[in-house]
């Protein structure tokens, strides 16, 4: 049986040259692929108490979305600088070259509230840490993050782990 990394495709130089881009849209197109995707990504929280479920854009929509829909609670985006319609907070975060800012709507989320954060890929962990800081920042709770894909050599897992938030992914690429 093909598991959730044989939907993946890999395509060399995207964004630019040197890097091996791993293309999630084949196994969200695929209906077997998407629903074992979520289906895993569920599993873990099996009887935790999630209150919402918080996405990254923009991948972390997509499942974000279809995961929410499952847990029967509700989805919030965190979404780059400048998207947002309402009052926001902002977080920045250091790129290969740069910065980059996230945000998160201020009223999304209410103090106390136990958050599941969800994309499709862990690199470095510098994206989802100031997804984790947004959401600490409103005053709810981190209750786990998930992934597809985990590139272990860019170190995010640890990055994620060492500020207590434990961090959930269903196959690593080198
Ligand atoms: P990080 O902040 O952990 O370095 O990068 C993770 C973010 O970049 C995620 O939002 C992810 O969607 C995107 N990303 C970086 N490299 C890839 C890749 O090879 N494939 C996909 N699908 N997303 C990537």
């Amino acid at each position: 049986m093909k598991t959730v990394k044989d939907y993946i495709r890999t395509i060399a130089d995207f964004p630019h040259e040197g890097i091996m881009f791993r293309d999630v849209t084949t196994l969200f197109a695929d209906p077997r692929g998407f629903r074992m995707a979520i289906d895993q990504l569920l599993h873990p929280y099996a009887g935790a108490r999630i209150d919402k479920v918080v996405g990254l854009e923009a991948r972390g929509f997509i499942l974000g979305g279809a995961i929410a829909h499952q847990l029967t609670v509700g989805f919030v985006p965190i979404r780059k600088k400048g998207k947002l319609p309402g009052a926001t907070i902002s977080q920045a975060y250091k790129l290969e070259y740069g910065e980059a800012v996230m945000e998160i709507h201020d009223d999304a989320l209410k103090p106390g509230e136990k958050v599941l954060i969800v994309d499709d890929l862990l690199a470095t962990g510098g994206t989802c840490e100031a997804g984790i800081k947004l959401v600490q920042r409103l005053g709810a709770e981190v209750v786990g993050c998930t992934f597809i894909v985990d590139l272990p050599e860019l170190g995010g897992r640890r990055l994620l782990e060492r500020q207590g938030v434990p961090v959930n992914v269903l196959c690593e690429f080198d």
